[in-house]
């Protein structure tokens, strides 16, 4: 039965995770499953470990569905059979029911009768980490394979099962990290005053971006400013420290708006490092860029959920996490829905994650009634 196989194979790739950016065994799991089809051609190492299975029916409108080969560094909690064999390494995103979806979707075209169009199914590495779509995007070969549209969704714990969610205009926020670095000088710990030790300036900086949340998401100023890490000094009890780090990542509803924080944001850090005279670098990495759904794309997907009867809710914000699946709603015409997970699934990232199998059914029904679509009416735009 061809739904037990995909299951079977998304609990394997679960007791298999790789990192962001080391999916090699992964993408070698994927073309063993799929194995050899005639009508398929296999395209491997996009831009890393990235995999592409082309499906073409005859020249027509191209179609493309995307989803990530990776895992996280969260040891798992899970006591079940398929847990994680890989220390330290779990799939608590659901890239791995993302993948056995995404896999099903070729025994599904193996079954229409499409006159025209041309199928690609996307498995792109290192989406955690927020490099992946783009170096997928930069390798050649991406650009030959010219997407009319493309398509991706994730699951989403806390929404009812099945349910197919839509974002008005932005799926994701914009998101970004920073680390900051603060330095003053060492000095004996009998004698601070000798020396310029960056604690207070730091206790002002965290409550100062602190009042910067803005946490609805209907507000125009909505903000998410969480501290991720931070160090100061060493563990030596005869010296006062000179020097700290503070990291954060910083959520926005658009790129305008990341802008306009990292301005105020800057301007704090330097009116606290000037009154306490501390050296200040920052530096910001990891940027996601909010995925902008485009309006003809967000109608293929409710139809989609009505032709298949699915539950469908229209959201007006976007959701709270990074997405990379941004870099391609930049340059094509692209959009990203959710599926609800179950109101009771534990969070994305969360130990105890795991993927619902009852979701790879409806995956493959919501991608194929939009492939149905678009291969059948072939729209204007
Ligand atoms: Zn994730
Ligand atoms: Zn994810």
């Amino acid at each position: 039965m061809r739904l037990e196989k995909l299951k079977t194979f998304r609990r394997e790739l679960h007791q298999h995770p790789e990192l962001s950016g080391k999916e090699e065994e992964t993408a070698k799991r994927i073309r063993d499953f799929i194995g050899e089809d005639p009508n398929t051609t296999i395209i491997s190492g996009l831009g890393s470990h990235g995999l592409a299975l082309v499906y073409e029916f005859s020249p027509g409108p191209v179609v493309m569905l995307r989803c990530e080969l990776d895992a996280l560094p969260i040891e798992e909690v899970n006591t079940f059979e398929h847990r994680s064999n890989r220390p330290g390494i779990s799939h608590k995103c659901g890239h791995d029911g993302h993948m056995a979806i995404m896999a099903g979707m070729i025994f599904w075209l193996q079954e229409q009768t499409f006159k025209k169009g041309k199928v690609i199914l996307l498995f792109q590495p290192a989406e955690e980490t927020g490099k992946g779509a783009a170096a997928v995007i930069k390798d050649p070969r991406f650009k030959s394979f010219r997407p009319d549209f493309i398509f991706a969704f994730h699951n989403i714990p806390g929404e009812p099962l099945h349910r197919i969610l839509v974002a008005e205009t932005n799926f994701s926020t914009t998101v970004q990290s920073v680390a900051i670095k603060l330095t003053g000088s060492k000095s004996h710990a009998s004698e601070p005053e000798k020396g310029n030790n960056p604690a207070v300036a730091m206790a002002e900086i965290v409550l100062a971006f602190e009042a910067l949340n803005q946490h609805l998401l209907s507000a125009l100023n909505f903000a998410v400013i969480t501290p991720v890490y931070s160090t100061m000094g060493s563990k030596d009890y005869g010296i006062s420290a000179g020097s700290g780090e503070l990291h954060y990542t910083v959520r926005t509803g658009s790129d305008e708006n990341v802008d306009r924080l990292k301005a105020k944001l800057h301007t704090i850090l330097q009116q606290i490092t000037k009154k306490y005279a501390l050296q200040c670098d920052s530096r910001w990495f990891d940027y996601f860029p909010a995925t902008f759904n485009n309006k003809n794309c967000n109608t293929i997907i409710q139809r989609a959920a009505e032709l298949n009867d699915l539950p469908l809710r229209i959201q007006p914000h976007a959701f709270r996490f990074g997405e990379d699946f941004g870099w391609f709603s930049r340059k094509y015409r692209a959009a990203m829905f959710g599926i609800g997970a179950g109101e009771n699934c534990p969070a994305l990232h969360k130990e105890d994650y795991d993927f619902p199998d009852e979701l790879i059914p409806t995956g493959i029904k919501i991608f194929g009634g939009i492939i149905s679509q678009i291969l059948k009416e072939t729209p204007e735009n």
